[in-house]
């Protein structure tokens, strides 16, 4: 990632790509406080548009304030740099990746005198859980890590540490053989993928579990419009893992993820065992949405 040709926008400027650098005593490389954007930018009709823009850099903020850290630059300055990023890189549709860091100013746990870092980087990035999984859906094997309790780290947070727990699940379930990790919660109730929110389908109806302990995802809302827009209401509910291996359909969403459908977990095939036709209405319309094609939803786009 480190060695290409490029841009990235680093403190309040575009810096070539291979000086994007930060030293070894980075604080938060020692201690895991750093927050973070996935966001993703597609080739519209109308050209290059960064979808739902204003909703990420929204979370961006929400993490650092529930963390207590100080953003150095306003939304506006955030939003108008991965404009510029993408631009700077001739980017036609990427994934874009925010982060707010503290530097190698001190150690120590008390982040008092460490200095707020701001990186915005981009690249062409395809299908997260292949173009094939797109298709035909994903095999899924329940962790045996639970996600975090909500009382040890802040589910709200978009934040590095955070992501340790799932690297342990994605590394446990794709070492097995499997495509993603699902986790539950402490109590033994579903909570999400290891980078994506879940739904499930059942008699025609479409439920969430509840996201007490996993991220509020901006796909995930985007599919509860997408889904009304099609006559299907999205329930919530506490879910069990045995739910999803009696749904009819089940799909993961995610910005990296997008609407990604699950064939299987834990080797119960779900439904029919491929993508099932809500799933797949559901996915062609997120597909439209972003590439611009569904005017009533426009302002979700952010044309560079
Ligand atoms: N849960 C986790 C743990 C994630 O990392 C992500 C990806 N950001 C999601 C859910 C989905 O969130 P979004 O749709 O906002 O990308």
């Amino acid at each position: 990632m480190a060695d290409r040709d490029g841009f990235i926008w680093m403190d309040g400027k575009l810096v070539p790509w291979r000086e994007a650098t930060t030293h070894v005593l980075t604080h938060s490389l020692h201690y895991g406080v750093s927050v973070f954007e996935g966001v993703r930018a597609y080739n519209t009709d109308r050209g290059t548009a960064i979808f739902r823009l204003k909703e990420h850099t929204d979370r961006l903020f929400t993490s650092a304030h529930i963390y207590m850290m100080k953003m150095p630059y306003d939304k506006e300055t955030i939003n108008e740099a991965q404009k510029e990023v993408v631009r700077a890189n001739k980017l036609e549709s990427c994934y874009l990746r925010p982060i707010a860091f503290y530097g190698s100013e001190k150690m120590g746990i008390s982040t008092r005198g460490a200095t707020v870092h701001v990186a915005i980087a981009a690249w062409p990035w395809g299908a997260y859980l292949g173009a094939e999984g797109l298709e035909k859906g994903i095999r899924v094997k329940t962790s045996s890590f639970a996600r975090h309790h909500v009382n040890v780290t802040m589910a709200r947070a978009k934040v590095a540490s955070t992501y340790a727990n799932s690297i342990l699940a994605n590394l446990e379930a794709t070492q097995d053989g499997y495509d993603e990790a699902l986790l539950l919660d402490t109590e033994g109730f579903v909570a999400e993928g290891a980078g994506e929110n879940l739904f499930i389908v059942k008699n025609g109806v479409i439920y969430e579990p509840e996201i007490a302990s996993a991220l509020t995802g901006i796909t995930r809302d985007t599919v509860h419009t997408l889904a009304r827009d099609l006559g299907y209401e999205v329930k919530t509910r506490r879910m069990t893992r045995d739910d999803i291996y009696i749904a009819d359909e089940a799909f993961f969403t995610g910005t990296a993820a997008e609407v990604t459908p699950v064939r299987e977990l834990d080797n119960r095939a779900i439904g029919e065992g491929t993508r099932g036709p809500i799933t797949a209405a559901i996915q062609a319309r997120f597909f439209d949405l972003v590439n611009g094609r569904l005017p009533e939803h426009d302002a979700w786009l952010h044309y560079v």
